[in-house]
């Protein structure tokens, strides 16, 4: 198949919080390139962190997004393991491959790694993006679009409940948007036999209680609150970067229990370590996913998980903005993953 396409067509978001319409040129594939055609990609927090000025590190103006699914349209001449018209989804980095931490089997915490939408290197709100062969999941043929994107996000959620040495029974998860979300989602793969929720307003409840938690918390409401001490959960998984998460964390969790943190807060947030010394829990933190997890996603995806009740809502790519209106609205905060939809023409394909 020839490749045609040299310039693709993206929505950059501005230092002054707008999205504008921006042509991208794409040059002829480098050796491990992968110019991609995408199809649907989702809002992750970090997009969010990044246009509300709360991201660590990534900054406007910048093309963001990473929860991809797309196809293959063109590979350079180094590319032995994915092919043009392979169906793929993406990591939202591309470790160096030769730090201890890589060799290690480590990728996500590879101190060499260039992120996607950081640096000059446009994400996927776009027609088409350039990724890197090590980046890069393929996925089976039949898989709809909205699960491959997916795998990103719910390969996150899925290392944070393999962070702990143990199996814990029941599992309560502070936040239940984004990674929250998926986490409830998958407690019950990772063992548990109860899942307690915690977030605010009754849509949050309902999807929480809908991809499978038996209990709901409302952080809003004084009388739940009083409750969070009766929880007693083996495992806390704060995906909320509120600075009083950690105080909430310590209520819910058992003598001898575990929390795992995955949300970055924004800015620095104080611990009651004299509650977790005393109580001997145990304080993880868990960040990205590596490529085994990744893999173990496509495959609970392709045996049935049904994921796409994550979705709430999609819109056009060209509308991203209106995206992100709907998810800094009052209405937003219930909100499950929105996607961006991309009606890629028959000559792009
Ligand atoms: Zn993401
Ligand atoms: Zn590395």
């Amino acid at each position: 198949m020839a490749y045609e396409t040299t310039a693709a067509c993206g929505y950059e978001l501005t230092t002054s919080g707008t999205f504008k319409e921006v042509h991208l040129p794409i040059a002829s594939p480098r050796p491990d390139d992968i110019v991609a055609a995408v199809h649907l990609v989702g809002i992750c927090g970090s997009d969010l962190g990044v246009y509300l000025g709360r991201h660590p590190y990534k900054r406007a103006p910048a093309v963001l997004g990473h929860e991809m699914c797309g196809h293959v349209v063109a590979v350079g001449s180094g590319v032995s393991r994915v092919r043009v018209g392979d169906h793929i989804t993406t990591s939202a980095f591309c470790p160096c491959g030769s730090c201890s931490q890589c060799s290690g089997g480590m990728v996500n915490l590879c101190a060499g790694r260039t992120n996607l939408s950081h640096e000059d290197w446009p994400g996927c709100f776009a027609t088409h993006v350039v990724l890197r062969e090590p980046m890069i999941t393929v996925l089976p043929h039949d898989m709809p679009h909205e699960q491959g994107t997916l795998v990103e996000p719910l390969s996150i959620a899925w290392h944070a409940l393999q962070r702990p040495d143990t199996r814990p029974q029941h599992v309560a998860v502070i936040g239940a948007g984004g990674i929250g979300a998926a986490t409830v989602l998958l407690a019950h793969r990772a063992g548990a036999t109860k899942v307690t929720a915690i977030d605010r307003g009754v849509a949050k409840e309902r999807l929480a209680r809908k991809l499978g938690a038996s209990c709901f918390l409302d952080a809003g409401d004084l009388d739940d609150r009083a409750k969070y001490t009766d929880v007693n959960a083996d495992l806390t998984v704060v995906t909320s970067g509120h600075p009083s998460c950690l105080t909430e964390a310590l209520e819910l969790t058992r003598p001898r229990g575990q929390v795992v943190v995955v949300s970055y807060s924004g800015s620095d947030v104080s611990i009651p370590l004299d509650g977790f010394v005393g109580n001997e829990i145990t304080l993880l933190t868990s960040h990205l996913a590596v490529g085994s997890e990744v893999e173990e996603i496509v495959t609970m995806l392709s045996n049935g998980l049904d994921a796409s009740r994550l979705i709430t809502h999609r819109f056009p790519i060209h509308d991203v903005e209106a995206a992100f209106d709907l998810l800094t609205s009052p209405e937003g905060v219930s909100a499950g993953r929105v996607v961006l939809e991309n009606r890629l023409k028959e000559d792009l394909r």
